[in-house]
């Protein structure tokens, strides 16, 4: 068996060997096994029911409910020689009716079906009259009621084992913490699987945070030119933002296309398929866009808003690199933050205790933003995943900040908060602190304050640093109702008191900051001049052939492998074909061409 499947790896998918757990969970999905696979996302996971739909006699049926990628996926599936179809209510009538012709004349190899058809009984006994290789249900977290991606027909989906108790399944998610595991095992009759958890690192995305500076979205101009002609996308906490931040970046130049909830569905749809099939779009965002972003070249994820959680953080940076090549996932965050978001959950109608839990998992957030381990080891951590730091590949391993005891500057920060009747933001506190004769000073007489001038050892921006610190250790609270006014909470009081040590981070300089950015492009990424010439022309004649089929670039053929390509620079088809990503069926179609590419 094995020996077939490695076979197919190479001739079909062009892949020189399999990754992770991929073979075997194809060995045993294969064997007629049922199996249940966490994977991140990239990590490889349609393989997994891809190869024994191909292995097993009869057709493979996909049960996802992403209907706006089974285009794709299946344009995808016939560029490799696959015979692939699907069926979703984007189809007509009589092209409907050809698939099922096709499925139940066996010329099917995999056939992807979004639930709320597959349930019906007229598909139900359409699948009675075909040969049915395996299940594979896609997104199996859809059966949660408790993530946000929940769909009732997920659990109906037990019909499939009642029916064809003979017929392989196989659940695949990315997103499934313990208790979600065994929801899925429980709801979708997978009793017996065998699961497969994979690590949920993702170590070709480096993590870096930064702070917003006030110099307006100069430091994502900056991420976006470093990323030339690379597809990304920019997240942003409000409809609002979004189209105000995809505004100023097309007026630079920039292809960028707004995406909310908010915009009329047409338009939606319109930015995402260019987002899809162009290169180099960068997708402005609320977190509306998101699941199904299956585009494997997404160079880079910025969040310019803090995002809500590290779980949602995580998902969302997920989306970069899912080809395995170096992304970066950026968020820069500031003090302003920190206030909206804990305002925006004060005032939410939802009850006490769910505020509650927001509310910790914006700690969770805050904390992760002003540590100085290591990025993926807090990453990791968080989900319960031990990692040894050190990754190499994030801010705090390549450029590692440094920390100072900071507790006196926090006793004087908090008493002046204190002393000044808890009714000012941290500018007009930082003043007193500093001594600065300001028309506000002289107004409310804090010059006569005990802590008048007691911190003039470190600069505005210091104590900006120090301020912002406290309020995202929740020693101190901002009130937006008051204009931003500080106030101590309970945690301050150990510090007040001179019974807690404060370490803080320092920030670092600003030179320091533009040199973290010019260094963003890893390593991995790095091409010889030439290589990078012919890269380029690769990439256009890609785009030219991706233009004539009407069908995403990378379904031609992945950033990867034209980089392989451009590094080996073959003179025949024997060493194109050693290519990752070049199976026999491409190599056919389009191995002459990429040659002449090549003729001087
Ligand atoms: P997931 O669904 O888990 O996010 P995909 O199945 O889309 O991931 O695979 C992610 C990428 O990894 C794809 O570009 C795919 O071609 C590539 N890939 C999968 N398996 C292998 C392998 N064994 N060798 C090389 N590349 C692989
Ligand atoms: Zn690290």
């Amino acid at each position: 068996m094995q020996e077939a499947a490695l076979q197919i790896l190479r001739t079909t998918f062009g892949h020189p060997d399999f990754r992770g757990e991929q073979a075997r969970i194809i060995e045993c999905v294969t064997q007629g096994g049922d199996a249940l696979v966490l994977m991140p996302t990239g990590g490889g996971k349609s393989l997994c029911y891809q190869l024994p739909a191909l292995l097993r006699e009869g057709c493979g049926i996909v049960v996802s409910p992403l209907i706006a990628l089974m285009q794709d996926q299946v344009d995808a599936l016939r560029q490799l020689g696959v015979r692939a179809a699907f069926l979703n209510s984007t189809l007509d009538a009589a092209t409907a009716r050809g698939v099922e012709n096709a499925l139940v004349n066996g010329e099917l190899d995999l056939l992807y079906v979004a639930p709320e058809r597959l349930l019906k009984s007229r598909c139900l006994d359409l699948l009675d009259s075909a040969k049915i290789a395996l299940f594979a249900i896609d997104e199996a977290h859809c059966v949660s009621q408790w993530g946000h991606d929940f769909r009732r027909e997920y659990r109906e989906l037990t019909i499939l084992h009642e029916r064809w108790p003979n017929v392989p399944r196989i659940a695949l998610t990315a997103t499934a913490d313990a208790p979600t595991r065994a929801e899925i095992a429980e709801r979708l009759a997978l009793e017996d699987a065998q699961h497969f958890v994979s690590s949920f690192d993702r170590p070709n995305i480096r993590y870096r945070v930064v702070l917003k500076d006030g110099s307006g979205q100069r430091a994502l101009l900056d991420l976006i030119a470093s990323h030339p002609d690379e597809s990304g996308i920019v997240y942003a906490f409000s409809r609002k933002r979004v189209e105000a931040i995809a505004e100023q970046l097309a007026k630079v130049g920039i292809k960028a296309l707004p995406y909310h909830a908010g915009m009329p569905a047409e338009v939606r749809s319109a930015n995402q398929r260019r987002f899809l099939k162009e290169d180099g779009v960068v997708m402005v965002a609320t977190i509306a866009f998101g699941m199904g972003i299956d585009k494997p070249d997404v160079r880079f994820v910025a969040h310019i808003d803090l995002p809500k959680s590290i779980e949602g953080y995580y998902q969302e940076t997920g989306r970069a690199g899912r080809d395995g090549e170096s992304a970066e996932a950026w968020l820069s965050y500031g003090l302003g933050d920190v206030v909206n978001l804990r305002q925006l959950i004060g005032r939410s109608d939802a009850g006490e205790e769910r505020k509650q839990v927001e509310m910790r998992k914006l700690d969770g957030l805050l904390g992760f933003c002003e540590s100085t381990q290591c990025r993926r080891q807090a990453l990791l951590g968080w989900f319960g995943e031990a990692h040894t730091g050190n990754c190499g590949n994030c801010d705090n391993c390549l450029e590692p900040p440094e920390s100072w005891d900071a507790t006196q500057a926090a006793r004087k920060a908090l008493s002046c908060v204190y002393r000044s009747d808890q009714r000012f933001g941290a500018g007009h506190v930082i003043d007193i602190l500093r001594g600065v004769e300001s028309d506000k000073v002289q107004r409310f007489g804090h010059d006569q304050l005990s802590t008048w001038a007691i911190g003039t050892d470190l600069d505005a921006k210091q104590w900006s640093s120090v301020f912002r610190q406290l309020v995202a250790l929740g020693l101190l609270e901002a009130d937006a109702d008051r204009h931003n006014a500080l106030c101590l909470t309970p945690g301050a009081t150990p510090v007040l008191k001179g019974e807690r040590t404060l370490w803080l981070r320092k920030d670092p300089p600003k030179a320091a900051r533009k040199r973290g950015r010019v260094s963003a492009k890893t390593p991995m990424a790095a091409l010889s001049p030439e290589s990078t010439t012919r890269f380029d022309v690769l990439r256009e004649w890609r785009a030219t052939m991706a233009r004539e089929q009407d069908v995403p670039a990378y379904v031609i053929f992945h950033d990867a492998t034209l980089r392989a390509i451009a590094e080996l620079e073959p003179r025949d088809l024997d060493a194109l074909s050693t290519v990752s990503g070049i199976g026999s069926t491409k190599l056919e179609r389009y191995g002459e061409a990429v040659l002449q590419l090549f003729v001087d």
